[in-house]
């Protein structure tokens, strides 16, 4: 099974892939945190990526493609949660055609819908862990320890691109290019609209059942 989880920066896709790899096994592609992972390693692939991501700019189209096709051809087999990509209509298209090939395809795409004036408030709230990339926030969920993952131990931060001035280009690449993307899926009627506004308990109650998960 392959399922994207689509959504403006912010809307829960992360929290509730966690919640997906916990209780279901899925395998989470974030390619969000494959670039942090890449500039923490100051690997070629992170110095290039950085001068994009502090900006709040997308990551040129082929080097994404080039990432996913590489992670997908190796996990052909798992069920698989893709979050954060496609995020462009030539990287859904680019999807498409790989799995294709691998007689495979996209179940299930799942778009958390969420007021953009939430996002703000809640992306500049949100801290994450540098090691399991569990998320809190300062007002709705603080860590035991300040600083300190509660799951891992590991440290617990604001991201670079989780300041306001990043935000507010992160939200308009998503207007731009995303939303031409949700349409693409809505067209072939794969998609799914969940209302992110709601617990993240709720969110994951219907996900489940959009995925005729019983259990
Ligand atoms: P995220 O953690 O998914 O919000 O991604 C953080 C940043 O990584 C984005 O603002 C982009 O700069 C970059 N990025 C992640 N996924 C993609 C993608 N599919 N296409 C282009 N850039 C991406």
């Amino acid at each position: 099974m392959k399922i994207i989880f689509i959504g403006a920066p912010g809307s829960g896709k992360g929290t509730q892939s966690r919640e997906f790899i916990d209780k279901y096994g899925y395998v989470q592609l974030s390619t969000g945190d494959l670039l942090r992972g890449a500039i923490i390693q100051g690997s070629d692939l992170g110095i290039l990526a950085k001068n994009f991501m502090d900006q709040g700019k997308l990551v040129p189209d082929e080097i994404m493609i080039g990432l996913v096709k590489n992670y997908l051809t190796s996990q052909s087999e798992k069920s698989v949660i893709l979050d954060g990509f496609p995020r462009t209509i030539a990287q859904a298209e680019s999807l498409d055609l790989m799995l294709k090939s691998n007689a495979d395809q996209i179940d299930k795409v799942i778009y958390f819908k969420i007021n953009p004036q939430i996002l703000v408030e809640r992306l500049t709230g949100r801290r994450t862990c540098t090691n399991c990339s569990e998320i809190y926030h300062i007002k709705t969920k603080p860590g035991k320890a300040s600083g300190v993952c509660d799951k891992c131990g590991g440290q617990v931060v604001q991201r670079p691109d989780d300041k306001e001035d990043v935000i507010v280009e992160r939200l308009a690449q998503f207007e731009k290019n995303t939303g031409p993307t949700i349409e693409y899926y809505r067209t072939k009627k794969t998609l799914f609209e969940i209302d992110g506004m709601q617990r993240p308990s709720i969110v994951f109650e219907e996900i489940k059942k959009s995925l005729g998960l019983l259990i």
